[in-house]
């Protein structure tokens, strides 16, 4: 194990944390949005609640002291109870979850700001990409076009921003486990420091130790040496050879002493080390898995396995800033499941859910390794073709266009036939993100007018 693999995988779980973060400063940066048009589009239904609109709009445009998600759900919700208050209040709350289905032929349908309704989409359509929140996401995607009044649009903007709330939460749950696991991670290196450090004092003492036991022998041999030599009689020779020798015998003992000693402390060191050692391959496994678990929850939509708007986002813009480098022909296509809300309103989300998994292993099959195939949002996907013309990818993408139609799905034993519509376009000069999209889409919208089941390529 070497130290190198640890602060690889300890920056990269810091690195993978990071990016989590700013996504979900993305995502409250999005809400204090939706808050703030619904304070507008809210305004002049009653004097009360204009005043709390009015702060809470001041409190939406001082980022910086505004805080947590926390403090702006419960301003919402203050200026919810006041609208609900009002004296004459539309449409009671119950609205939401069973919408009113027919209108008194007197009063106009309501139509909720398209701004803000788009805004709310665009930030479900990211909750959606997380598993614990998709099914709800989901569900509140469903009551956009049901709302019936300012009441019921302010409801779900407080649901919305109540789901919203709960990933933030979790989010920051996941990084204190990991702080948490990669503090445990410090603690076992700084043991195996200090093993290391023991280790070097202890040879250090060995090496002296070792030295002043030599100088210590060489001594008494001197000594034994020299009453040798002066010794006038036997007697006196034997006593001093007598104590000399048991001198040097007991410094040997001594020495061997210390010695067994320090084998001794040296062999539980290092079985403590081995153990430590032990421990730490086990939690840098742990910690390897949850950068793999977060790298995926973050990188890939949870309902089709296959790479999210986020992980879009980031090859396209790597595979601009390649093509402005090597110049091979790129293409991207944007799918888009045909009448999808009608299977949802005819056999349920369950079943429309199982036809965007259907969807996604089919087209993914069908790719090749350096293919690029995400899960734009909702029911579209978006795949990016490398080293293939415009036209080559209109080729491609039809193929697999009539490959959907001849899937045969069967709902309540019926057959239903499932397509999709498609624009494509190719890498062109100054192209952004932005722009790229915005001509797949264009085209793919053309596929729709066209008659949809088809697939065109921009102009
Ligand atoms: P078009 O042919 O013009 O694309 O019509 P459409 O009905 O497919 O388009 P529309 O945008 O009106 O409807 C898309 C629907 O897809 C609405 C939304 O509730 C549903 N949807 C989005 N994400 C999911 C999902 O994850 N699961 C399910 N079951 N439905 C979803
Ligand atoms: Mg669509
Ligand atoms: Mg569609």
């Amino acid at each position: 194990m070497e130290p190198d693999r640890w602060q690889r995988q300890y920056r990269e779980t810091v690195e993978e944390l990071d990016k989590r973060e700013r996504q979900w400063r993305d995502t409250e940066e999005l809400l204090r949005r939706i808050a703030s048009r619904l304070c507008i589009a809210a305004r002049g239904q009653h004097e009360t609640l204009d005043d709390a609109l009015t702060q809470l709009l001041g409190t939406l445009r001082r980022p910086a002291e505004s805080g947590p998600l926390e403090s702006l759900l419960s301003q919402l919700t203050q200026a919810v109870t006041l609208l609900d208050q009002r004296p004459s209040a539309a449409a009671p709350i119950a609205a939401v979850a069973h919408p009113v289905a027919a209108q008194p032929a007197n009063i106009e349908p309501y139509s909720a700001p398209l701004a803000l309704t788009q805004t709310l989409q665009r930030l479900l359509d990211r909750l959606s990409d997380l598993p614990e929140a998709a099914a709800r996401a989901r569900e509140l995607l469903a009551k956009l076009p049901e709302l019936s009044g300012h009441d019921t649009l302010a409801i779900v903007a407080v649901q919305v921003a109540d789901l919203a709330d709960a990933q933030a939460q979790s989010l920051r749950r996941d990084k204190a486990d990991a702080d948490r696991l990669l503090q445990t991670l410090n603690a076992r290196l700084e043991d195996i420091a200090d093993h290391l450090r023991g280790e070097t004092e202890e040879r250090a003492s060995a090496q002296a130790d070792g030295q002043a036991f030599g100088q210590q022998l060489l001594s008494e041999t001197e000594a034994l040496y020299t009453h040798t030599r002066d010794a006038s009689d036997l007697v006196s020779l034997q006593t001093q050879v007598y104590r000399r020798l048991t001198a040097i015998d007991q410094r040997v003992r001594d020495h061997r002493a210390r010695d067994d000693a320090r084998v001794q402390t040296h062999r539980e060191r290092t079985e403590a080390l081995r153990l430590r050692i032990e421990d730490l391959e086990n939690q840098t496994q742990t910690l390897n898995h949850s950068v793999r678990k977060l790298e995926r929850k973050a990188s890939h939509d949870g309902l089709t396995g296959v790479p999210n708007r986020a992980a879009y986002d980031e090859r396209i813009a790597a595979e601009i800033s390649a093509w402005k480098r090597d110049q091979r022909p790129r293409s991207i296509a944007a799918f888009d499941v045909d009448h999808f809300k009608l299977i949802n309103d005819q056999y349920g989300h369950t079943a429309g859910d199982k036809v965007l998994q259907v969807l996604a292993k089919q087209l993914g099959h069908r790719l090749r390794d350096h293919d690029f195939l995400a899960r734009y949002g909702g029911e579209e996907f978006v795949l990016l073709l490398d080293d293939v013309t415009p036209t080559r990818a209109l080729a491609v993408t039809d193929k697999l266009r009539q490959t959907i139609e001849k899937i045969g799905f069967h709902f309540r034993q019926l057959p239903v036939s499932i397509t999709v519509s498609c624009g494509v376009t190719g890498f062109r000069e100054n192209d952004t993100p932005e722009s790229l999209f915005e001509r797949a889409d264009q085209a793919l919208y053309q596929a729709k007018r066209g008659g949809r089941n088809r697939c065109c390529i921009a102009a």
